[in-house]
């Protein structure tokens, strides 16, 4: 992060006042974490300051220190939009395109306040941001957002709230340190965090440990039943339809991590996660080794991520969806085979 563009910013938000931060649709513990990190950190410096997301989260999430204030656009439209009419400055954390930003979308479009990126996705939309702080080969938006803070000269306002709230964002998108870890920066930005007495087992324990009885049946259910391994392509997938989650009384980010198990089986390189919703069907895919699972989401299924996890929406039946894929994997089959 470029320091300069850091210090010529922070002159630009202090003639400011209101500030408000958004991040991606389906907001996941990055996304969540990295925008409570900062809403405590514009706190602290006496800004009015709110956090909106577009729709729910999972409840995993929901003991983060200020989580209460947080804004869900599609629980409160008035409240959101109200802020958004009179933001000075829009942080758009975590998503590299306003597309990204489900119902907040075109909100966020017309909007003329100074909007500020800090994301790691690849390929920013460069003309929908004022100031742009991307870095794809980072392990999380929150280590940018420790960055930022402590780029700004304020690394001592790092407290514990928000310590525990960038340890999240790392950990969610670190797979607890199995992926995306092998850059040292991370250990160094965590060993800050530690130092302000964050308990990193019982946060692990929170964001791992906190299932409901039902949700652990749907894994059980979705492992015995709805998942197809394909030896030939490396691949397996796992689909799961809408009467399915009306089995197991569903609640979002239920599913969250079910994508990760196809890869613990040997030989599984690429794996993917069809969810039927309302009307369109959610993939989430995740790669082991040099398989690009954003460029095949992004060529085939209107979707992007990172190289290894990454996600898309497909507006076609579950079947058809899942058609169409098997029917793309012997395009591929020679990448899948030499990932790993
Ligand atoms: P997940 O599978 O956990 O929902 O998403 C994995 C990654 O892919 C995340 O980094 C997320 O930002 C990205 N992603 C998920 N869904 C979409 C989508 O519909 N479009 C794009 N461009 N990226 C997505
Ligand atoms: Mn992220």
């Amino acid at each position: 992060m470029n320091s300069d563009k850091i210090k010529e910013l922070k002159n630009r938000i202090n003639y400011c006042k209101n500030i408000v931060i958004t991040t991606h649709k389906n907001p996941d513990g990055d996304a969540i974490g990295s925008s409570l990190a900062l809403y405590h950190f514009y706190k602290k410096k006496n800004f009015n300051v709110k956090v909106i997301v577009p729709n729910q989260y999972p409840s995993f999430l929901a003991w983060l220190p200020a989580n209460d204030e947080i804004i869900v656009y599609e629980d409160d439209k008035k409240a959101a939009s109200d802020l958004l009419f009179k933001a000075d400055i829009i942080f758009c954390l975590d998503y590299n395109s306003l597309n990204r930003t489900g119902g907040l979308f075109e909100l966020l479009k017309n909007n003329n306040a100074v909007k500020i990126l800090i994301d790691h996705h690849l390929k920013p939309s460069n003309d929908e941001f004022d100031y742009i702080f991307s870095e794809t080969d980072t392990s999380s938006t929150a280590e940018l957002i420790f960055d930022f803070i402590n780029k700004s000269g304020d690394i001592a306002l790092v407290d514990k709230n928000i310590a525990e709230c960038l340890y999240v964002g790392i950990v969610t998108d670190t797979g607890s340190f199995s992926y995306s870890c092998n850059n040292s920066k991370t250990y160094t930005i965590v060993a800050e965090l530690v130092k302000t007495g964050i308990d990193c087992a019982l946060i692990h324990d929170f964001v791992y440990n906190s299932f409901s009885f039902s949700r652990v049946k749907l894994l059980g259910f979705t492992l015995y039943q709805r998942l197809i391994v394909l030896p030939e392509y490396h691949t397996a997938y796992i689909y799961l339809s809408k009467s399915d989650f009306e089995k197991f009384d569903f609640k979002n980010g239920d599913t969250e991590g079910i994508v990760n198990y196809p890869l613990s089986i040997k030989g599984i390189y690429f794996s993917v996660l069809f969810t039927e919703k309302e009307d369109y069907v959610k993939m989430s895919l995740r790669s082991k080794g040099e398989f690009c699972v954003n460029e095949f989401v992004r060529d085939n299924f209107n979707g992007g991520g990172h190289k290894n996890a990454a996600g898309g929406e497909s507006f076609l039946s579950l079947q058809k969806t899942i058609d169409k894929f098997v029917n793309l994997l012997p395009f591929y089959s020679e990448k899948i085979k030499k990932s790993f």
